[in-house]
């Protein structure tokens, strides 16, 4: 594929030198070929201009609603009752309990959230099946913030043009104010950032108030500023960088995704040779080819990873789509038909050469199989949390010694056992044992209660741990045996059981 001749926006005004020489670099060279090709290259800056069109709209749309999530959500309030905390989503290091919303996972129910990682790994992957690096180019947080510090630059630093110019001349004291402006602004956000972060590991109005008159905890502030500047760096200064050189996303997509899955592509079909309008009018009234791409650059200037989407799917496209917009506006521009660049699939493109009719092909064996996977793991989870026990015993053996004989000549064995309850109010529970006959059960420090049951109270969504000791006075002392330690709440009669063993000699 040979350009005929570039018919560069840049090109058509006079340009500075400085300003010459930014463009050059900014725009996408061919890369050195074969082995040459280095595998790590040296930044060059990426002045990306502004677009308007549907994808851009939806960019923003997300922008707004990802981060207005991220900001406010540590804000919002649950009631749970007057013994635990009003935040809907809340990771309580404190307590070893994660909250969100109605759910309140317990450091023993971390498997939910290893689910939760697998279903969303899973989404993954039925997105990138479906329309290639969706994540990429809409929901990453890199994508997002990166979007508004360039927001934020444009507003400051002026668009493409205007930014480049001011660059590619001696700077002055505009320039520096400007650029001091706009780090401002960059760190604000940043600092913002982090602040909200920690907010979701505590009483986010109260520690608003403690981290303002610096009576938070030395953690929170440190939190803070190591989240100030990973955001500024990331966003700020790596940007793109971190899609080529730090993700492992893209390597990964790129092994997973198929021929028809949706893809931000380039239709050489209909666009090469690509070529100036005039060119194009006389390579048809010689009955020559001529494509639709009129070589403008557009879909180049737009990208925010400087990717020239025309020679073909790369590591550097993050499919935001901001091509498609660009592209858009220039055949409009001219009269034909939009869609030069969308949301196609190779394999379309080999059909409309081969004269046969393109098609999307959503329900594949691997969609299928993907959301399968999603639905039963989801619904697995949501069934378990929906039907979970609201108590819970664990117990464990003594280690050393694993046995006592007493002077009568029976066999003692000692226990910790953890109660759970997980209910927002005070329960009893009385505990059983099965499995020795003779057998004696009594609590380190704790007395029988007068009717010489075994009663235990826990608090409301609380845990109490307990040593306990066995006996067994049968003659002969029993050799290993199979044990259970029975659970009962007094009031409604719920069970939970924990297993392990009497040792004899
Ligand atoms: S080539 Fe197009 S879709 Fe890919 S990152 Fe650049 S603008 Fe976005
Ligand atoms: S914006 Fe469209 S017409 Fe312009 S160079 Fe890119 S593909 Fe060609």
């Amino acid at each position: 594929m040979q350009a005929v001749r570039t018919l560069s926006l840049d090109q058509a005004a006079p340009a500075a030198p400085g300003l010459a020489r930014l463009v050059a670099a900014a725009e996408v060279g061919d890369p050195p070929p074969g082995d040459d090709i280095p595998l790590y290259a040296p930044r060059r800056k990426i002045y990306p201009q502004s677009v308007h069109g549907t994808f851009r709209n939806i960019k923003w749309a997300v922008l707004l609603v990802t981060l207005a999530i991220y900001y406010l959500l540590p804000f919002v309030r649950w009631d749970r009752g007057p013994n635990a905390p009003h935040q809907a989503v809340l990771i309580d290091f404190p307590s070893s309990r994660f909250y969100f919303f109605f759910i309140e996972i317990w450091p023993q129910e971390v498997y939910y959230l290893t689910g939760l990682l697998i279903v969303a790994s899973i989404v993954l992957f039925l997105m990138n099946a479906i329309a290639g690096r969706v994540w990429c180019g809409y929901l990453c947080p890199q994508t997002v913030w990166t979007d508004l510090f360039f927001a934020i630059e444009r507003l400051v630093e002026g668009d493409r043009r205007d930014h480049m110019h001011r660059d590619g001349r001696k700077w002055t004291a505009e320039t520096y104010a400007r650029k001091g402006v706009k780090h401002f602004l960059w760190l604000m956000v940043a600092w913002w950032t982090g602040g909200a972060w920690v907010l979701y590991f505590a009483d986010a109005p109260t520690l608003v108030k403690h981290l303002a008159t610096l009576q938070a905890p030395f953690i929170a502030y440190a939190f803070i500023g190591i989240l100030t500047f990973t955001t500024y760096t990331l966003a700020g200064h790596m940007r793109e960088q971190v899609c080529l050189y730090m993700c492992p996303w893209p390597r990964i997509q790129a092994a997973l995704t198929d021929e028809y899955a949706l893809n931000v592509t380039y239709r050489y079909d209909r666009g090469e040779p690509r070529g100036s309008v005039t060119r194009a009018n006389e390579l048809r009234a010689q009955g020559k080819p001529a494509g639709d791409c009129v070589n403008c650059k557009q879909c180049v200037r737009v990208c925010p990873t400087g990717v020239d989407i025309r020679e073909g799917s790369s590591l550097g496209c993050i499919q935001c789509g901001l091509c498609i917009d660009a592209c858009d506006a220039m055949m409009s521009k001219l009269g034909r038909a939009t869609g030069l660049i969308a949301y196609d699939t190779d394999i379309n493109i080999k059909r409309r050469m081969d004269g046969t009719q393109p098609f999307v092909k959503l329900v594949r064996l691997r969609t299928v199989l993907y959301a399968a996977v999603i639905a039963i793991a989801g619904g697995i989870m949501i069934f378990t949390l929906a039907t979970r026990d609201s108590e819970g015993i664990s117990v464990i053996h003594d280690r050393n010694p694993m046995f006592v004989r007493l002077s009568d000549g029976s066999v003692r064995n000692g226990y910790t056992v953890r109660i759970v309850n997980k209910h927002l109010k005070k329960r009893e529970f009385a505990l059983g044992f099965n499995g020795l006959p003779a057998t004696l059960i009594d609590f380190v420090g704790l007395p029988p209660r007068e009717d010489g049951e075994l009663w235990i109270d826990v608090d409301p969504d609380q845990t109490r741990e307990l040593r306990v000791v066995v006996t067994d006075y049968g003659l002969p002392p029993p050799a290993s045996t199979r044990i259970v330690f029975r659970l009962t709440d007094v009031a409604t009669g719920e069970q939970a059981e924990a297993r392990d063993h009497f040792f004899g000699p």
